[in-house]
């Protein structure tokens, strides 16, 4: 296919502003792109070459615009072509302006005699420049880019600099080309979705439906090496869990940068980031970290930043070691950076997207038994039946520093990209309230000598205080003993295993939502309540009021 045509069509693309006209029009672009499929694909999406390969264009601003001044010709400078851009407001716009003809190019005539210039043929061109690099590189890719330009036609220089720029911008998103392959090729969009998630290809997979039609599709395979988009959580609470599943998978949620570990151990380690960029060169630990693994293998975790005492740092710190191309080394002096793995994609020869959780983890855990590394290792899951045993692990969670909990779906499969109710992120609640504690019940089992439960308070009015809920879960039974001695002296009035308690410790408590109840003397009640930490610093007349309550209720 020739460029100026394949830029006529995305100019009508383009033009078009209703979704189903715009797929339609890139479906009959794949019908009729024959053996540049893949790169037409690949070319709407804005992208030369798949978006997980480590190749990248590289061409900035003033490299273009170099690359664009001289096509212009010599009464034109880079510096015309920026203030045009200033102007215009689109690099586009501005190459489709420049009368770009008639400089003597690299290839300035191709085979097909002057002017002309395919989809092949810029596809092929701008893949060399991605790949020259070193000393010399930067002319190099100006010469590539001037002969591009050069033999381009107005439109086709509008998209070829928007292109190289990464800003095509023609209203063609990632679901429109899966769309248009569905409707061209006659396949269900649900396995070109599938695909896709599992290759992120779009211009192989494009190729697949057309050749092989839904069955091809569905062999698409995982391949070591080549990213897999990361599986997404929604936000949910412990209660939600236990009520959807049953049994819940507890994780603990670290508060660093996704990562995706590919081993091969004949061959070599890549590291992906969340948005499939390779970061391998950055990560010189983990790729070290994988080096003990004797299977193939695809590993889903996050790398955390840790301190000398191995104690979680914050998610900025792990972004200063993640895109570094330069002095990595140095760097990771400064700034430690742990793995730890808490998903198995792919081990030993079998892909494992279709295979329940509690079952990928055995996998990781059989990939990881031979790991003997500092560089991190497997992430604890316990599995839970109730909302106090969710709470354990947060607690456990919190008190190690991190950032809260992920519950997961034991049963649920591995769904690519996807932000599904299978797993849900748990962070501590934002929401807190300071009660006072006016009784308490003594525990049960193995809690029976101290008390268990304890009876919250807001403030009423001087001295008086209104019942408005129970707090049992978020205390370690460590922290319930010191609470238990701690309140024992406090007991005025005992009533079978109900206690009444003086007025005189603070708990600060998170919750989810107050809502009316004729439980309480309040009137309110707290949906599920957690103990966060005793406020030693406030006196019962300083907890919150009845009236804040009531104030937080109606907003
Ligand atoms: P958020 O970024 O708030 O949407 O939370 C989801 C992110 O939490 C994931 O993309 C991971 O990077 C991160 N995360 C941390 N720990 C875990 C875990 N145990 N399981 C899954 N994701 C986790």
């Amino acid at each position: 296919m020739e460029f100026a045509d394949f830029a006529d069509r995305v100019a009508a693309i383009e033009a078009e502003t209703a979704d189903l006209e715009i797929t339609s029009l890139v479906a009959d672009l794949f019908v009729e792109a024959g053996d540049d499929l893949p790169v037409v694909a690949r070319l709407l999406l804005g992208r030369v070459v798949p978006a997980w390969e480590s190749t990248t264009l590289d061409v900035g601003p003033s490299l273009c615009h170099a690359a664009l001044a001289r096509a212009a010709g010599p009464n034109v400078t880079a510096d015309d072509v920026a203030d045009r851009l200033a102007e215009a407001g689109e690099i586009g716009a501005v190459a489709e302006s420049l009368d770009l003809d008639g400089q003597q190019g690299l290839a300035a005539f191709g085979a097909d005699g002057p002017d002309s210039l395919t989809v092949a043929e810029v596809a092929a061109q701008l893949r060399d420049l991605a790949t020259a690099s070193g000393s010399g590189s930067r002319d190099r890719k100006v010469d590539l880019l001037f002969d591009l330009f050069n033999r381009a036609d107005p439109l086709g220089a509008r998209y070829l600099a928007r292109l190289v720029l990464s800003e095509m911008r023609i209203g063609v998103g990632e679901g429109t080309v899966r769309d248009a392959i569905a409707s061209a090729f006659d396949v269900p969009v649900d396995a070109v979705e599938r695909a896709l998630q599992v290759t992120n290809d779009y211009g192989a997979m494009a190729v697949r439906a057309r050749d092989e039609g839904e069955a091809g599709l569905d062999a698409a395979d995982l391949e070591i090496g080549r990213p897999v988009q990361a599986m997404l959580a929604e936000t949910g609470t412990a209660a939600d869990a236990v009520e959807a599943w049953e049994r819940v998978a507890v994780e603990t949620k670290y508060d660093g940068a996704r990562v995706q570990v590919h081993h091969d151990p004949a061959g070599e380690t890549r590291v992906f980031s969340r948005n499939l960029e390779d970061v391998t060169d950055a990560l010189p630990e983990l790729v070290e970290f994988a080096e003990d693994l004797d299977v193939p293998a695809i590993l889903d975790g996050e790398a955390l930043a840790v301190d000398d005492a191995g104690d979680p740092l914050p998610f900025q710190e792990v972004l200063r070691r993640f895109r570094r191309k330069h002095d990595v080394a140095q760097m990771r002096e400064e700034i430690t950076v742990e793995f730890r793995a808490f998903d198995c994609l792919h081990a030993d020869g079998v892909d494992l997207l279709d295979t329940p959780l509690l079952d990928r983890r055995d996998h990781l855990s059989n990939v990881l038994a031979p790991v003997d590394s500092d560089a991190g290792g497997l992430s604890p899951l316990t599995v839970a039946e109730d909302v106090d045993a969710i709470a354990d692990h947060e607690s456990r969670a919190l008190e190690a520093g991190h950032e809260g909990i992920m519950l997961k779906n034991p049963e649920s499969t591995y769904t690519p990209g996807k932000r599904g109710q299978n797993w849900l992120k748990r962070k501590p609640d934002v929401e807190t309230l300071d009660l006072v504690v006016t009784g308490a019940e003594w525990g049960e089992g193995r809690r029976a000598n101290h008390l268990g439960t304890f009876l919250l308070s807001a403030r009423v009015d001087g001295d008086d205080f209104a019942t408005i809920g129970k707090v049992a879960t978020g205390i370690t039974d460590e922290r319930l003993a010191e609470l238990s001695d701690r309140l024992e002296p406090l007991i005025t009035e005992q009533n079978g295993t109900d206690v009444t308690i003086e007025p005189k410790v603070v708990f600060e408590v998170g919750y989810e939502e107050i809502q009316t109840s004729p439980t309480y003397e309040s009137g309110y009640a707290l949906r599920f309540p957690r103990f966060v930490a005793v406020r030693e610093d406030k006196s019962p007349a300083d907890a919150d009021s009845l009236a804040r309550i009531e104030g937080l209720v109606e907003s």
